[in-house]
């Protein structure tokens, strides 16, 4: 288990976090100084399913973007500046963009290269890193409870399913896409691989799934009590899927990288009942100096993946 010490303060540090746009800030202390600014500027779109601003940027555009956003928030702070995040969804290794199935445009960039070639034309010197955007999800949960001393695994049950690791390694921690079944029929999976988790778990598989019910609705099903047994059976043997996956890949952890805290997050985490979730580790961990692991459900916003992306930067720099 990863035993650092508490970073202490540097100079500011920028985070950028690329969603549905793009929300940057500068990060004193681990806080965030004034507001947010986004790319494109202004208020977004009440469903971010609307949202399609930046798939149709090519990349000079989103990277002129990006360094604008740092350069406007780095004023006053160009020569002391300590380090620039920038998160996105999609795998990374040593600041290339190996693929990003949500911004296409972007595989195969060197998104690290081309911001920090921007930025020194512009006088600023510090160095980027560029991760996954669930590894600032859980540098930002560290940072928000306190834990920046520990290792915190965090799950984000969304439209996919990520997983974050705190402190940042230099990896692929694909784990969404961790095998939890060997039955050949599932290959719901967005990446097209059989049996993973994200083909369970992951909302769109969920739609993929049950053509005729909502995730909504299976849940509800599932849910239904006063001892009046469901009327559509698939939805309960769903949701003991569901949780045994999660319980499966969170097991799996704890085997390879030891017990402690995992945080669940993301539009989904509705759906999990912690009782029977925890049944199902129960059954699955049981060497005892393993069992000292915890599980929690959170709320995380932009702001925590902007604090996130910079905590990340910040301890990356000091290497
Ligand atoms: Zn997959």
């Amino acid at each position: 288990m990863d035993n650092q010490s508490t970073p202490t303060s540097t100079g500011p540090v920028i985070g950028i976090i690329l969603a549905e746009r793009i929300f940057a800030g500068l990060i004193v202390d681990h806080q965030l100084q004034g507001e947010l600014h986004t790319y494109p500027p202004g208020a977004a779109p009440m469903d971010p399913d609307d949202d399609h601003a930046l798939v149709e940027l090519p990349t000079d555009s989103l990277i002129h973007a990006l360094c604008d956003l740092v350069v406007s928030l780095a004023q006053g702070h160009e020569k002391d500046l300590a380090a620039v995040g920038i998160a996105l969804p999609g795998m990374i290794r040593g600041g290339v963009v190996e693929e990003a199935p949500n911004l296409p445009q972007l595989k195969g960039a060197k998104i690290g290269e081309l911001i920090t070639a921007g930025l020194i034309k512009n006088g600023i010197a510090a160095p980027v890193t560029v991760l996954n955007d669930a590894d600032a999800v859980a540098a930002g949960l560290a940072s928000s409870h306190g834990k920046l001393d520990r290792l915190i695994r965090v799950w984000t049950l969304g439209t996919g399913i990520g997983y974050g690791r705190y402190p940042f390694a230099e990896g692929v921690w694909e784990g969404g896409h961790s095998v939890v079944s060997l039955d050949d029929k599932e290959r719901y999976c967005g990446c097209g691989g059989v049996g993973h988790l994200e083909g369970i778990m992951g909302h769109r598989a969920m739609r993929l799934r049950f053509l005729d019910l909502e995730p909504e609705e299976v849940f509800a099903i599932a849910n239904t009590r006063n001892g009046e047994r469901s009327a559509d059976p698939r939805c309960n043997d769903f949701k003991k899927l569901w949780h045994k996956s999660l319980a499966a890949v969170t097991a799996s952890s704890i085997h390879m990288d030891g017990p402690g805290k995992f945080f669940l997050t993301g539009f989904n985490v509705r759906f999990v009942d912690m009782n029977l979730l925890h049944d199902c580790l129960h059954g699955m961990v049981k060497m005892s100096p393993l069992q000292s692991y915890s599980i929690e459900i959170v709320a995380e916003d932009q702001t925590t993946r902007v604090i996130g992306a910079a905590v990340a930067a910040e301890q990356v720099s000091r290497r």
